[in-house]
């Protein structure tokens, strides 16, 4: 019976290892898809329905509309459209359907695309009530709210008062400001691009949409490096894009891309729980600033800028 029996030991010794070592393998996945899941950001994209440097057709603009929006669900990114109010009649209301029927949400991001450090607290009101106008109907007719206001260029007044006013205006008519943490350069690129579309230089295209998506790399190891410096902690960030033809091209590489680095893809709502854009901000200048850098500059901090494109699409005319 010992000879038997012997084996058994050594057997069990086998099985435990090997359920040890699937426990560990199973731990390290697990931790693998917590890390994967720990990043979060928020897709909006601004000056809705489409922006063009060259001229271009309906079908042309529609195509990148549909271009937009085919990769926006493809990856499921419940990405918030800005909509401009003045271009709505000049590019057609059917744009923004297209983006109601992919599920997406809609923001006011005024009628003119005033500077609020140009125009006065009174212009810049009326402009974002006349923004109001153009889009509220169209929003209604789809049971959607409008809630969300985007400043143009992420200007918010360059002095107190300036500021203080418009806020006050913004909040008593019910509006929640968007603001954004990942700012970037993707409408340099998207000029070049344009160019090289209207050149017919396909190789052009290619060389500026691979390079953008470098760059988008390089925005978001930026701005991970500065959360941790000023905030110590990643929040869930918004990342701020434009409904152009290189995002319409390249909005793939874009989500893969973020999908490498750990990114999940959220709603505008779910980031802005984050404490990050309930931290108070007091920049008083010229610049539209992230967040992070307005928070950074609250806290004594300079603001480092994120990286700006290099120049060399500056000189491909
Ligand atoms: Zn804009």
């Amino acid at each position: 019976m010992k000879a038997i029996d012997s084996p058994a030991p050594r057997f069990r010794l086998v099985l435990l290892v090997a359920i040890f070592l699937c426990s560990l393998s199973s731990m390290a996945a697990e931790r693998e898809r917590w890390t994967a899941q720990e990043r979060a950001v928020a897709f909006t994209i601004d000056d809705l329905p489409v922006v063009s440097n060259i001229p271009r057709n309906s079908a042309q603009l529609h195509s990148i509309t549909d271009k937009l929006l085919a990769t926006l669900q493809r990856y499921e990114i419940p990405a918030h459209g800005f909509v401009i109010g003045a271009k709505i009649a000049a590019q057609g209301e059917d744009h923004l359907h297209a983006w109601l029927d992919a599920g997406l949400q809609l923001g006011n991001h005024s009628y003119s695309h005033p500077d609020a450090n140009a125009v006065g607290a009174d212009s810049f009101s009326q402009d974002l009530m006349r923004g109001d106008a153009a889009l509220r109907p169209l929003l209604q007719t789809r049971d959607q709210a409008l809630e969300y206001f985007r400043f143009p260029m992420l200007r918010r007044g360059n002095t107190l008062a300036l500021k203080q006013s418009i806020a006050e205006f913004i909040q008593s008519n019910g509006y929640i400001s968007a603001p954004v943490s990942i700012d970037n350069q993707d409408w340099v690129f998207n000029r070049a691009y344009d160019r090289a579309i209207a050149a017919g230089n396909e190789a052009l295209m290619e060389q500026i949409g691979l390079a953008y998506v470098d760059y988008l790399s390089t925005i978001f190891a930026f701005f991970e490096t500065k959360s941790m410096e000023v905030l110590s902690y990643e929040p869930k960030q918004i990342l701020l894009l434009h409904a152009n033809a290189v995002n319409a091209d390249y909005l793939d590489e874009i989500a893969e891309m973020l999908q490498r680095r750990g990114y999940r893809f959220i709603t505008l709502q779910d980031a802005l729980k984050d404490p990050l854009f309930n931290m108070p901000e007091h920049y008083i200048g010229n610049r539209g600033l992230s967040w992070i850098h307005r928070v950074a500059e609250g806290k004594g901090m300079p603001i480092e800028m994120e990286p700006h494109e290099s120049g060399w699409l500056e000189n491909l005319e």
